[in-house]
């Protein structure tokens, strides 16, 4: 097709979008340790949710696994994911001598802190989140089993029965919807006057911040894409803001070979925003893709800057070596 034939389409890229500050640091780390040790590189899990990510790791040396039984005896190093891990993994890879470096996002770790801490006062603990996301499990291993009451929906609130409802906390996942956890925290609230909650939301920056910028855009496109991978949390999350905030077509792809083209060849204008472990490289494939069908124009919807950085975990910062 040449240009003249081509329909328009506007493209409005949501900023901030894709890698956050806790994902730039976990492939970071593995990308580190190979460079330092030289491969193999062991990952427990997903470095971060996102197959294309994964496999270029996978590529350079790093073997993925899901538990640490999977490893065999090894002076290598073993890398925890972003998402967190349960405290007995640390312990089991200590007992067996394996070299571990904890990737956890330092977010997700405040959580856990924050967890402890109430657990030493004595409180019994409310996590809103998603049974079996691994951030959750990582979360809900911090603490003796039932220490935790796992919710999910204004169902779950209005079921539980805490041992001692004049002590509990609240801690949430980091990556869930803004509007859905304020919700089920006013229920809490409601039920449980005097639930102690996080002095700062437990939801990240950078998830807040990208469903902010899909609030800002769904309701001026046709169609909104979603970079990311199914099984990344924050990026269901903004599919689903995009559908709530009116968009007609909202979905989640990983690559163009992902979209159903024929529900586009109506759409004028279309949102495209990524989660929070999707390369930009994977953004400008579809942009890509896209134009080879549509006279394309590009527009950013910036609703924030993002400034946030993290260091590499100790282990592999450049003074540590020395
Ligand atoms: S989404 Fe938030 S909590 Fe998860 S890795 Fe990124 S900054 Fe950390």
């Amino acid at each position: 097709m040449n240009d003249d034939e081509r329909p328009p389409l506007d493209i409005l890229l949501c900023a901030p979008r894709g890698f956050c500050a806790g994902v730039v640091r976990a492939i970071d780390a593995v990308e580190r340790a190979l460079s330092r040790y030289g491969p193999p590189v062991y990952v427990r899990h997903e470095i971060v949710h996102n197959r294309y990510v994964v496999d270029s790791l996978k590529r350079k040396g790093a073997i993925f696994v899901e538990n640490l039984s999977e490893i065999p005896p090894t002076s290598a190093p073993v890398i925890f994911s972003a998402h967190g891990v349960p405290k007995a993994v640390p312990e089991e890879a200590s007992g067996r001598g394996l070299f571990a470096i904890d990737a956890t996002c330092p977010l997700v770790t405040k959580v856990h802190r924050e967890a402890e801490l109430h657990h030493r006062r004595g409180r019994d603990i409310v996590l809103i989140g998603h049974a079996g996301h691994p951030e959750v499990v990582g979360t809900l291993g911090q603490l003796p089993q039932g220490s935790i009451l796992l919710v999910q929906t204004l169902g779950d609130v209005e079921a539980l029965c805490p041992r001692d409802p004049e002590n509990l906390a609240y801690v949430t996942q980091t990556t869930l919807s803004v509007d859905d956890t304020a919700e089920i925290v006013a229920a809490l609230k409601q039920r449980f006057p005097h639930i102690a909650g996080p002095h700062k939301e437990d939801i990240c920056y950078a998830t807040t911040n990208r469903q902010e910028a899909v609030k800002r855009v769904a309701p001026i496109v046709d169609a909104i894409i979603v970079v990311g991978s199914p099984n990344s949390s924050n990026s269901q999350r903004l599919r689903e803001v995009a559908e709530r905030s009116g968009c007609p077509i909202s979905r989640l792809v990983l690559h163009a070979c992902d979209i159903d083209w024929d529900e586009f060849t109506t759409v004028k204008r279309l949102g495209i925003t990524a989660g929070a472990s999707a390369p930009e490289i994977l953004v400008q494939e579809i942009i890509d893709a896209f134009s080879e069908r549509r006279k394309v124009t590009v527009e950013t919807i910036s609703t924030t800057d993002e400034s946030v950085f993290f260091p590499l975990p100790r282990a592999l910062r450049d003074d540590a070596a020395a």
